[in-house]
């Protein structure tokens, strides 16, 4: 069992960022209420079984007091059976992380931290708007590791305008002396609903570059397998197996429950999305109800999903499930294009499993949606 929880809050809002927050923090215990609400209302949710992982993500969940963590984990201890060696996994933002706070947050049992660096260069992260230093961004993961929680993963941003790769190199090389098990790395994207979307719109800054960022990529993809990191999806690289359990569950198709504003689940046969406004979000569930949408999966669906999530890790996607998943359809509809990509050199199969060629990992998205079937 997985278990998902967004705290809907930031401390400012990043240019890029089009995730569901508020600044403006007034109803945090209030949200936080109603999430634990939300968990005693839907734990009949998930089948039985132990709570393998949380997640506290956003947002930012290092926004969370002490009382409050606590009773948002006494409460899933009240209502789930944890697993003993249960991952539960806080995402933070560097400016959150002094000594105490991260004492707290081990002394409460978060056993894996999620650290929002993105960059440590002081004027991308300032073009960024992120709250955090780039001081902060290198103090904050040995702070953790004294803490005694070394099972770190940060998130890095790539892509980022410069004149050269020399401050992506300077990244990854600070990266490195943490010493941290594993890297999330993702490419700045610009969305319509942010600040750089607006921007971009009245033509104050360009779109990124494809091919910029495409060099960007491979040099940091290098860089990563250079220094012991296994790339075990497309974004995310982990040293001696440290693979984050929680998002491997999504990718792997395991059902999950996320509550809180914006949240999804995930059952198998359906997907439910919470509404992504706090005082929607607060009203309904104070009385009871679930603010979330139904979306059933019907097998072109299912068998999609599992190929677009799949096919981006290591473990790649099992033609029998393919075939269980679409009822015959995926070998009817797909197979031309199986070959047409196989000649490419952008898949592989290996014992039943259809797996990217390190070509193909450049595609990955591409390749999925042209083996979707209808
Ligand atoms: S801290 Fe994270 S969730 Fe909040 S605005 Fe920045 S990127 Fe988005």
């Amino acid at each position: 069992m997985h278990l998902y929880i967004h705290i809907p809050f930031c401390k400012q809002a990043c240019h890029y960022c089009d995730f569901h927050f508020s600044t403006n923090t007034a109803s945090k215990s209030a949200i936080v209420e109603a999430i634990a609400r939300e968990i005693v209302l839907r734990k009949s949710y998930l089948p039985q079984g132990d709570m393998e992982t949380i997640y506290f993500g956003g947002g930012t969940p290092s926004l969370l007091d002490e009382a409050e963590l606590h009773f948002l984990l006494e409460t899933i201890r009240g209502h789930f059976r944890l697993s003993p060696d249960a991952e539960i996994t806080l995402e933070a933002n560097p400016d959150d992380l002094s000594a105490a706070t991260l004492q707290m947050f081990a002394h409460a049992g978060i056993n894996r931290l999620s650290i929002g660096i993105q960059s440590f260069h002081e004027p991308h992260l300032r073009f960024m708007n992120r709250a955090h230093s780039a001081t902060e961004a290198e103090q904050c993961v040995k702070l953790a590791q004294q803490a005694g929680i070394d099972n770190i993963s940060i998130d890095l941003i790539y892509a980022i305008p410069s004149e050269n790769h020399d401050i992506l190199l300077s990244d990854l090389s600070k990266a490195f002396t943490l010493n941290v098990p594993h890297i999330s790395a993702y490419c700045l994207t610009i969305e319509p609903k942010t600040a750089f979307g607006s921007w971009l719109k009245k033509k104050k800054i360009s779109p990124i570059e494809e091919e910029y960022a495409a060099q960007q990529f491979e040099i940091l993809l290098q860089s990563l397998l250079d220094h012991g990191y296994e790339q075990y999806e497309i974004s995310n690289f982990a040293r001696n197996g440290r693979y984050s359990n929680h998002n491997s569950s999504y990718w792997k198709q395991h059902p999950y429950l996320g509550v809180g504003p914006s949240a999804h689940s995930y059952n198998g046969a359906s997907r439910q999305y919470n509404v992504s406004n706090n005082a929607k979000y607060l009203e309904a569930v104070q009385k009871d109800i679930i603010p979330a949408t139904l979306e059933l999966l019907s097998p072109a669906d299912q068998t999609n999903e599992y190929l677009l999530t799949g096919l981006r890790t290591k473990w790649g996607v099992e033609l029998q499930v393919l075939e269980k998943l679409s009822a015959g359809a995926f070998a009817l509809q797909a197979s031309e294009e199986l070959t047409s990509m196989s000649r490419k050199g952008w898949i592989r199969q290996d014992s039943g499993v259809l797996l990217l060629t390190q070509a193909g990992k450049l595609f990955a998205d591409r390749i999925a949606s042209d083996l979707f079937i209808d």
